[in-house]
């Protein structure tokens, strides 16, 4: 990277390296935007809080963190060199293969001359004058560029409980996605978990393997299904070599990017016998097909989800020895698949093990932590190890903890309070230049095919304003109006749209996020991708372009 000009400072201040463009975030979207970025031949500079890339998978180090997408669907499909030169071990990796993937890929491309790491953003705000973004880091270093992107993930902002004496504790205790890079170790240890979504649940099966004692602290529980992980045969490698052109085409195809899709029949159009077969076949199979491969009513008629939740529990009680702790187990305030659906391996049967015990803190709430341990309405615990998997205030939460101002010193914070409102994901109106890659509202599912979608539509829409010596793009403010009813109109009728959960942006741990709002665009991916390149196609009209 040429390295970056100063511009001219006001008199008495100290001269500020200018960029092209600043990226927020060394995960997955980061690192692609700065490579296309590259490509442009622009000056790029990535801030990045943690030590090193990677975004989720550097940050999420918890014991059983590994991936629910098959390993193949999952990597960067945009180089075919890259594609060839590395090997997935399992059809579902472990977090510290898919760490050693991202920086292959730094490496190959060589991203880190352009990132700055231990270096968390602490505001942005937007200078009209310049038609660029003054970023402030956490240390008070002052950086300015001509775009702003916002590449901080949808699921980084961890939350601890909120739950009195958090902090008093004088064990160990970790939040998932902060977890220790030194392993630690569970022989001989009394360990909590509080949490049993995704992260709980792979927590819970791992470290149930050595504890001395394991206590779940359960509020909701959720409906899992079976991984089915197993390790990649290298006949089955040189097959997914040779077919990574038709599995990424298959992953644009989907409705979430993922190689499975909606069985085109209703849930009642086949018989009993044959629903109890289909049921069967998914819940033997890997990944998430019986989420997003299910009947194609299951997650909009509540007749049809109840069949699948039934079939559920029946595996659940089949599975968990005491009866009392199968009911447990079993959720009661929605139906399977209306949250995200943690995939396990044999999680329920941790249950049957004498080391292991559920507490249900709906019955028996937690009062507060205490120095020893956890104490609840009936129960004073003692722990050497408390595991906080208690999520993360999703969405917008990355976004608020950012000062961002966009034009006449508005907060973004502000804008979005009732909800955010953006233009297809990608822009925010009042925010000229500032494009968000898996923001508020755009189509999540199997993430990194998202991503290199949204990364490409960036780099397109800076290519062309470079190329028209533009230098400011705000979204106008009805084509945000416009988006945002689309958002709303795609999520009518969904169940998990009508239940609390990181989808509703609901989070008790996070003051204002108690009650649902419409956080993530959850039409079909491939819909989703026609809007923007309709967008695109028709030169941006929706865009006021200067
Ligand atoms: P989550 O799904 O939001 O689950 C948080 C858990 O903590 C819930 O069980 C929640 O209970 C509980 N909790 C929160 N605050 C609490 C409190 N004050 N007291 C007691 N319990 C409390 O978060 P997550 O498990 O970290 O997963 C978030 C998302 O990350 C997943 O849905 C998934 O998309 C992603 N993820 C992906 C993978 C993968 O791909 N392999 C793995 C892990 C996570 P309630 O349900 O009652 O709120």
């Amino acid at each position: 990277m040429a390295a970056p000009h100063e511009t001219q400072a006001p008199a008495g201040a100290a001269p500020v390296p200018d960029y092209d463009a600043i990226i927020i975030g060394a995960g997955m979207s980061g690192m692609y935007q700065l490579h296309c970025l590259r490509e442009l031949g622009m000056r790029v500079r990535v801030f990045e809080a943690g030590s090193g890339l990677g975004g989720t998978w550097y940050w999420n180090r918890y014991p059983g963190a590994r991936f629910d997408s098959e390993s193949y669907s999952y990597g960067y499909s945009f180089s075919k060199e890259l594609l060839q030169e590395w090997d997935w071990t399992e059809h579902f990796a472990p977090q510290p293969e898919t760490l050693r993937y991202l920086n292959h890929v730094a490496d190959r491309f060589d991203l880190r001359r352009d990132m700055q790491f231990h270096s968390r953003v602490a505001a942005a705000h937007y200078r009209e004058s310049a038609r660029g973004w003054d970023v402030v880091l956490e240390d008070g270093s002052r950086h300015h560029a001509r775009f702003l992107i916002t590449a901080v993930g949808p699921l980084s902002a961890p939350t601890l409980p909120r739950i009195e004496g958090v902090g008093t504790f004088q064990g160990e205790a970790h939040h998932t996605s902060r977890w220790p890079h030194e392993p630690l170790r569970f022989e001989g240890k009394r360990v909590a978990v509080i949490g049993t979504g995704a992260t709980g649940v792979q927590t819970i099966q791992e470290v149930a393997k050595t504890a001395a004692q394991l206590t779940v602290f359960q509020r909701r529980p959720n409906w899992c299904a079976p991984l089915h992980n197993r390790p990649i045969t290298e006949e089955e490698q040189r097959r997914i070599r040779a077919d990574y052109p038709e599995i990424f085409r298959r992953c644009q195809e989907t409705f979430s990017c993922f190689l499975h899709t909606p069985d085109p029949r209703g849930t009642f159009e086949v018989t009993p016998e044959e629903r109890e077969a289909f049921y069967e076949e998914l819940y033997a199979s890997p990944g998430f097909g019986i989420w997003v491969g299910n009947f194609r009513d299951m997650l909009t008629d509540p007749a049809a989800n109840k069949e699948i939740s039934d079939f559920v529990a029946r595996k659940i009680r089949q599975r968990v020895r005491d009866p009392r702790v199968a009911e447990m187990l079993i959720p009661r305030d929605h139906g399977f698949g209306t949250r995200r659906v943690p995939l396990e391996t044999r999680y329920y049967e941790v249950y049957n093990q004498p080391n292991v015990r559920l507490v249900d803190i709906t019955e028996t709430p937690i009062e507060r932590i205490t120095p020893k341990g956890i104490r609840t309405s009936d129960a004073e615990y003692e722990f050497d190890i408390i595991v906080y998997a208690t999520g993360f205030d999703a969405i917008t939460g990355s976004f608020d903890r950012i000062d961002i101002r966009g034009l006449g010193g508005q907060r973004l914070k502000d804008k979005w309070a009732q909800g955010p409102q953006t233009f297809m994901g990608i822009l925010a109106e009042g925010f000229p230049n500032m494009f968000m890659l898996m923001g508020p509202h755009t189509a999540l599912g199997n993430i990194p095919r998202s991503i290199e979608y949204n990364v490409e539509w960036v780099t397109d829409l800076i290519r062309t304003m470079r190329e028209r010596n533009l230098t400011r793009a705000d979204a106008r403010p009805e084509a945000v109006a416009a988006w945002t009813d689309h958002v709303k109109a795609v999520g009518e009728g969904l169940l998990s749209n009508e239940v609390n959960s990181w989808f509703t942006g609901v989070n008790t741990n996070v003051e204002g996020k108690q009650t649902r709002i419409i956080a993530r665009y959850s039409g079909s991916a491939p819909a989703y991708r026609a809007w923007c390149d309709e967008v695109a196609l028709k030169e941006y009209r929706e865009l006021a372009l200067a």
